[in-house]
């Protein structure tokens, strides 16, 4: 098998032989009964609304367990996970120094609303090894941490407007539930029901890649404007990475109108690095914020900046917030044994390089094909998308018709053993415990399925 593969995947990969055609469904019988079940409970049978594959074929797979580089659902199906809870899992699943660490604080209970020393060696790892922040404050989502930081923002500045980016997700704060209108620099429309029209209006959004669209906002709202807030780099709305030279010019224009720059790195942060996407193009954000991650697969964010401006924060400041399980032990506990494996000298030159040659070999492949597919990858993140375009950097770059190509890929890798996100516009995640002979298979796969979705072409 392996020699085979390795055949495969020498010399030129368009002519590759692969089996073509679609391959027979999988059995989702199990899935499909507890989704009927789950119905009767949540809206869409699911907490929190992707899960449930409204833009892919079949019922969500409910998952039984994960570990390494796999998943199991409830029929027994096992896959190659690239979806990785959505990005906190960069170990894999079930990683056993994390279980260990977990399991070893849980035996002192679970949560005590008073300090405990692991926040504090939680805090350390980070603020000993990150440049970006000198204090920090831990909540309990990726949410919370962003919502926070705008408060922040506000706070430290005496200005309400934010300037936010098409295409950028920031999680479900109501005044970052917005979209542009119509027009370079637009109030934000609420993309929400039940979020007032009058918290939009603090919002501005403009498309990202646009210095001009920058400028003429900040021109616009002379003196408003307290904080810029921008994906570390853009990767939920597919991966929209910027230059360089962009994010240092919002760097200086944020610095020229007194404005805070907010690098939301809740999926880049702990990911392109141990330092995220700030050192990756080496700007200094005023605030930065972190999810995923950070919490080893619990639940935890975090939002940190100077010690200047986290001065702004009660207790100590005039900037309200808490929360009952924010630096949960437990929690900390999977942190601390994450990280403490992420600072392991070496780790993400292995991570990423492996990455990054799994994304190039299926670009080659596609290119060989002349498929209209592109693979951007950065760090242990990718997004294949179906374009020919060399460059994507703002959510209008992406064709809403092309995730019918998706829907297809979808599902001939969930029948060959691969899981990924349940949408086009999610990026898949490569994680340390996917082995070179994982990502051999599901690059097989992909390929198999590439040549699926091409058949009628
Ligand atoms: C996931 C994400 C959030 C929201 O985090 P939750 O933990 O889901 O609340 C915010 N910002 C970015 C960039 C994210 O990727």
């Amino acid at each position: 098998m392996l020699e085979s593969l390795k055949k495969m995947f020498s010399g030129n990969e368009g002519d590759m032989p692969v089996s073509t055609g679609s391959k027979p469904d999988i059995s989702r019988e199990k899935s499909a009964e507890l989704y009927e079940k789950a119905k009767n409970y949540f809206p869409g049978g699911v907490n929190s609304p992707v899960r449930a594959f409204k833009s892919v074929y079949g019922t969500p797979l409910f998952i039984q367990k994960g570990d390494g580089c796999f998943v199991w659902d409830a029929d027994g199906n096992q896959f190659i996970d690239f979806c990785g809870s959505w990005g906190p899992l960069i170990l894999g699943h079930n990683h056993p120094k994390v279980r260990d660490k977990v399991t070893e604080v849980m035996q002192n209970g679970m949560s005590f609303g008073a300090p405990t020393a692991l926040e504090n060696e939680l805090a350390e790892l980070i603020i000993k090894n990150n440049k970006f922040v000198e204090k920090i404050r831990f909540t309990s989502s990726g949410t919370e941490a962003v919502m926070s930081a705008i408060r922040l923002a506000r706070g430290y500045t005496g200005k309400d407007k934010i300037i936010k980016f098409e295409g950028c997700y920031h999680g479900h704060t109501d005044s970052l539930l917005v979209k542009a209108g119509s027009g370079l620099v637009t109030f934000g429309e609420t993309s929400s029901a039940g979020v007032p029209k009058s918290f939009a209006q603090e919002t501005i959004v403009i498309p990202l890649n646009d210095k001009d669209a920058i400028k003429a906002a900040f021109e616009q709202f002379k003196d408003e404007v307290a904080a810029v807030i921008i994906e570390g780099i853009p990767a939920n709305n597919g991966l929209l990475m910027q230059d360089v030279e962009y994010i240092k010019y919002l760097e200086n224009i944020c610095k020229e109108n007194k404005a805070l720059l907010i690098f939301d790195e809740v999926i880049t942060g702990f990911r392109l690095g141990f330092e995220g996407a700030a050192a990756h193009y080496g700007v200094k954000p005023d605030i930065v914020t972190y999810g995923k991650i950070i919490g080893g697969g619990l639940p935890v964010g975090m939002y940190g900046a100077s010690a200047e401006i986290m001065g702004h924060i009660s207790p100590d400041g005039g900037v309200y917030q808490a929360g009952t399980l924010s630096g949960n032990p437990v929690a900390m506990a999977a942190g601390i044994a994450q990280l403490t494996e992420l600072l392991r000298s070496g780790f993400y030159k292995e991570l990423n390089n492996k990455a990054s040659e799994f994304a190039e070999s299926i670009q080659r492949f596609a290119t060989a094909r002349n498929y209209k597919l592109k693979v951007f990858h950065v760090g242990s993140i990718f997004w294949m998308a179906f374009t020919d375009k060399d460059k994507i950097q703002s959510a209008d770059d992406i064709d809403p018709a092309s995730m019918e190509k998706f829907k297809v890929l979808h599902r001939e890798l969930l029948n060959r053993g691969i899981y990924i996100g349940p949408s086009g516009y999610e990026v898949g995640f490569v994680s340390a415990a996917h082995t070179k002979i994982e990502l051999e298979k599901a690059k097989r796969a992909i390929l198999e399925s590439l040549d699926v979705v091409f058949r009628n072409k």
